[in-house]
């Protein structure tokens, strides 16, 4: 069974291959993959990173994973780590590990040429001031006062922000561009502030550093990038792109990225052209990088990789097979049109990849004794069940058979409902694999609980013998009691309850939407092999869903699954 889907002919993927078909960049593909290393990566982002890779694979191309860190923050290498993991755990995997921060020198060279250009300028205002001089979306922007220093001037007086001689936030250096342009972008951006901060990877070599706009379009020439795919909220930001990119003409000016080459890093600089597609967003949950950092410290979930989170390492913790994902996104396309896309479409690509590929098992989660009070009580049996009814390359398991078992106390009703076709006093249910079992009687506890149901086999109905195929409504799983494995079973559904928690309606927040019952912890019996499972391995519990070993707290002696779906998608019906 091929889990992998089809390629669906998305406009970047044209896009590409109508540029290599033109011999552009002499069909060269190249993509990077830009994280800012503040949070861990989420299942919008495995959208950006399915494309940039994907095109880059399918394209004979390379793509980079580089760390968008020119912002001096304090380093987190937890996030750094996590962000590799991540990228490898779905599948990719990167032909370079770059930063940002190693092009501080090409991006101070470039500031220069654009001053000795005539294209940039220091200017004196304060946040403020530059603020009330853009100007809005229906008028224009007034000139800085400082927009016509002389190219001596400006070159000296950013040679002294750099030198340090100047206070954070006194002077900026900013693009000549064109205070009335519509693109409010275009309002002779900053290029430079001023931030007396130390930088994680250089220290304090830098007080000044470039911003995003600026430092982008460099980063993606000096490393040869040729398409620069971002999120639609850079579509007003491209003209900027390529003004300055056009204006440093990196490609023909080598003393640019000699800085580059100095440190040994060499690299085919590229005039790369930047396109937009629209953001990956789902319902039912949050992703903003903000809202899951006050989730995991205001321990409204059990860190990052909480089961319940969007995140890339909450979705392998709770089993999600990477190959859903990347269908999912593959799936979905590429394109310019926003949507907010069902979680129950990506859960229904969660279980197509395990339907393939996770081999059944049987466990109880809320478990009911039942008796078969017509085998002698030290009735001892292995069944042979196949582990897969679709595909027999799985091969069979033995399960052992006894006459005390546990089936799953939703499979029987005292007083049945009409339509329930399970087992109820009186009444007939097959054993799944074993036979037919009549309910001849029930032991309740002293508050009337039914604690046992006690039952016979019908012994001509055996697996094997004629009467195996006398027909009765309902089949159901069981463990034996003797043989199975006690195991904590966490129970997982939707961290919010409502499709869109971030809508802001009667100044109500995501917080206010919480689904107080997203997570229920069980005690369950497993077959026993169970416990022999690899952290992370996954399986079918059969009529339950789909379930996988825990990474991190399965196994030494404990025996511990999360539910990763449901088999059927019965989300609103169920809790
Ligand atoms: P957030 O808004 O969640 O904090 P971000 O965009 O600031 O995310 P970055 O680390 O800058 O986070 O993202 C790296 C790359 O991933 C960027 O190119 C960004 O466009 C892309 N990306 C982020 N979120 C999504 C999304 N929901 N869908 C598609 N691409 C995304
Ligand atoms: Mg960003």
């Amino acid at each position: 069974m091929s889990i992998e889907t089809p390629l669906a002919n998305h406009f970047i993927r044209q896009l590409i291959r109508e540029d290599r078909a033109r011999g552009l960049h002499n069909g060269r593909v190249a993509t990077r993959f830009p994280p800012e290393p503040n949070g861990y990566l989420h299942l919008g982002h495995a959208k950006s990173i399915c494309l940039n890779f994907g095109m880059a694979a399918e394209n004979d191309g390379v793509c980079h994973l580089r760390f968008d860190d020119t912002n001096p923050v304090k380093e987190d290498l937890e996030y750094i780590e996590a962000i590799q993991a991540d990228v490898r755990w779905l599948g990719f995997d990167w032909d370079r590990l770059l930063h940002a921060s190693d092009y501080f020198e090409v991006f101070y060279l470039c500031a220069e040429k654009l001053i000795r250009k005539g294209l940039a300028y220091v200017c004196d205002l304060s946040a403020d001031e530059v603020r009330e001089y853009r100007g809005t979306l229906t008028s224009p922007g007034r000139d800085s006062p400082f927009r016509d220093r002389s190219i001596t001037e400006n070159l000296g007086l950013f040679r002294r922000m750099r030198a340090g001689e100047y206070a954070d936030g006194t002077r900026t250096l900013r693009a000549k561009i064109d205070m009335a342009s519509p693109n409010i972008n275009l309002r002779d951006p900053a290029l430079y502030r001023i931030r007396k901060v130390p930088h994680q990877n250089t220290g304090d070599a830098w007080c000044i550093y470039p911003m995003y706009d600026y430092a982008h379009c460099i980063s993606d020439a000096v490393e040869g990038i040729t398409h620069s795919l971002c999120t639609l909220e850079f579509e007003d930001h491209r003209p900027l792109y390529d003004w300055c990119l056009d204006h440093l003409d990196l490609v023909n000016d080598a003393s640019l990225t000699a800085p580059l080459r100095a440190k040994g890093l060499h690299m085919s600089v590229s005039r790369p052209q930047q396109t937009e597609f629209a953001r990956g967003n789902l319902d039912y949950t949050v992703m903003s990088k903000r809202k899951l950092i006050a989730l995991v410290q205001d321990a409204i979930v059990d860190g990052w990789d909480d089961p319940r989170m969007p995140t890339l390492i909450g979705a392998r913790r709770r089993g999600f097979p990477p190959a859903a994902i990347r269908n999912f996104w593959e799936r979905l396309g590429y394109s310019k049109q926003v949507a907010t896309i069902e979680y129950s479409v990506l859960e229904g690509c969660v279980r197509e990849v395990l339907d393939a590929q996770a081999p059944r098992r049987m466990g109880v989660i809320d478990p009911l004794r039942l008796v078969i009070t017509n085998l002698p009580a030290g009735h001892d049996e292995t069944l042979t069940f196949a582990n897969h009814p679709k595909d027999e390359s799985f091969g069979t398991r033995e399960v052992a058979f006894a006459p005390v078992l546990w089936i799953e106390r939703e499979d029987f009703m005292e007083v049945p409902v009409k339509g329930f076709h399970r087992l109820q006093p009186g009444g007939e249910v097959r054993l799944r694999g074993v036979g037919i079992v009549r309910c001849e009687s029930l032991v309740k506890d002293d508050a009337g609980k039914v604690v046992e149901v006690r039952c016979t086999l019908d012994p001509d109905t055996r697996a094997g013998l004629p009467g195996a195929d006398r027909k009765v409504k309902g089949t159901i799983h069981w463990v034996s009691a003797r043989h199975a494995v006690a195991a904590q079973v966490r129970l997982y559904g939707r961290l919010f309850n409502v499709p869109d928690p971030d809508e802001d309606e009667g100044g109500k927040t995501y917080r206010d939407h919480l689904n107080p019952d997203s997570k229920r912890i069980v005690q369950a019996w497993l077959e026993a092999s169970l416990a022999q499972a690899a952290p992370e391995e996954r399986f079918q519990f059969e009529r339950l869903g789909y379930f996988v070993a825990d990474r991190l707290d399965h196994g030494d002696g404990r025996v511990v699954f999360n539910r990763t779906v449901t088999l059927r998608d019965s989300y609103g019906k169920q809790k």
